[in-house]
């Protein structure tokens, strides 16, 4: 079997892959992205991924979402475009509106809830779509049925569970999981061709051949809602802007946990940092380690 790779990822790591932009670059060139979020129960959730995307330097953004939650994000967030989906009772009830192939990456699944028809009405339009997918959050469960599928694609597709999503697609205790983390994620990044982002104080992150780093940075400051659903708005931007998809998604979780230790040296402690912090976090962090 081929020899696989296990490394930190350090600040030298980012420092040598972070992007640079080109001098007459334009804002197609930085991706366009489009995140499908939301539901009336929350809209927080997609305002967060939407916000983070932005400020880790997203080219052009769209979210999609229900009306609702696009009326809460769009006053404060005019930087993105936004297009209404489908709706049911609330709940996201199909994309079929939305020309998937002109985007140049997706991220899906924060926020939709975990209504059975929502996961078949937004899955497997997913599936003819040829570019990179991020699944998070509730997207994560309703991936369980489609694993295979999405497996069988030949676009990279991200994952970015925590303990609990991974035991979940993967039928395990989280107990079990949490024993030998680097086994399981190996086991399963290979088996459905995935990078794979298991989110913790130390998230392991794992690419489709089983190579893995480890992202020494954040503190339990993160441990909150909305943590998540701002890295994934981060992984979103930062794999349109990287060479290498596994270097994109390294930076922007380090980027993630570095501006939770900046703001928590600084300014905040554990207890009162607000995922919307690490947000407004991001620039020093850019500055400080790019
Ligand atoms: P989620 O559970 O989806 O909201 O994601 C939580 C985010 O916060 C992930 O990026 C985790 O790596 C991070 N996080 C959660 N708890 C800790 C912790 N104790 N130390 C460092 N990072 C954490
Ligand atoms: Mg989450």
């Amino acid at each position: 079997e081929k020899q696989t790779k296990r490394r930190l990822w350090t600040t030298s790591s980012f420092q040598e892959s972070f992007p640079k932009r080109e001098e007459n670059s334009h804002k197609g060139d930085h991706g366009r992205g489009l995140i499908i979020g939301g539901s009336q129960f929350m809209p927080g959730s997609v305002l967060m991924t939407t916000r983070a995307a932005l400020r880790t330097g997203a080219g052009l953004l769209t979210t999609a979402s229900v009306k609702d939650v696009i009326s809460m994000i769009a006053g404060n967030n005019p930087e993105a475009m936004y297009i209404s989906t489908t709706e049911k009772n609330g709940y996201i009830a199909g994309i079929d509106n939305i020309d998937l192939s002109s985007f140049d990456a997706i991220a899906v699944g924060i926020g939709i809830g975990r209504r059975e028809e929502t996961g078949k009405e937004i899955l497997p339009a997913l599936l003819r779509y040829k570019g990179p997918i991020v699944v998070d959050a509730d997207g994560l469960y309703h991936l369980k049925s489609y694993l295979t599928d999405f497996g069988a694609r030949q676009a990279p597709l991200i994952l970015t569970p925590h303990p609990g999503e991974l035991a979940a697609l993967m039928d395990i205790s989280v107990s079990d999981l949490l024993l030998e983390p680097f086994r399981y994620s190996a086991d399963f990044a290979k088996k459905f061709n995935c990078y794979l982002v298991l989110k913790g104080k130390h998230t392991i992150i794992t690419d489709p051949e089983g190579n893995q780093t480890v992202e020494s940075s954040g503190n339990p400051g993160l441990a909150k809602g909305g943590s998540g659903d701002v890295l994934t708005g981060m992984i979103l931007a930062m794999i349109m802007q990287s060479k290498s998809f596994f270097a994109g998604i390294n930076n922007a979780c380090f980027l993630h946990g570095k501006s939770a230790d900046l703001l928590v040296q600084e300014k905040h402690s554990e207890q009162d940092l607000l995922a919307g912090d690490v947000i407004q976090g991001i620039p020093k962090a850019i500055r400080t380690f790019s």
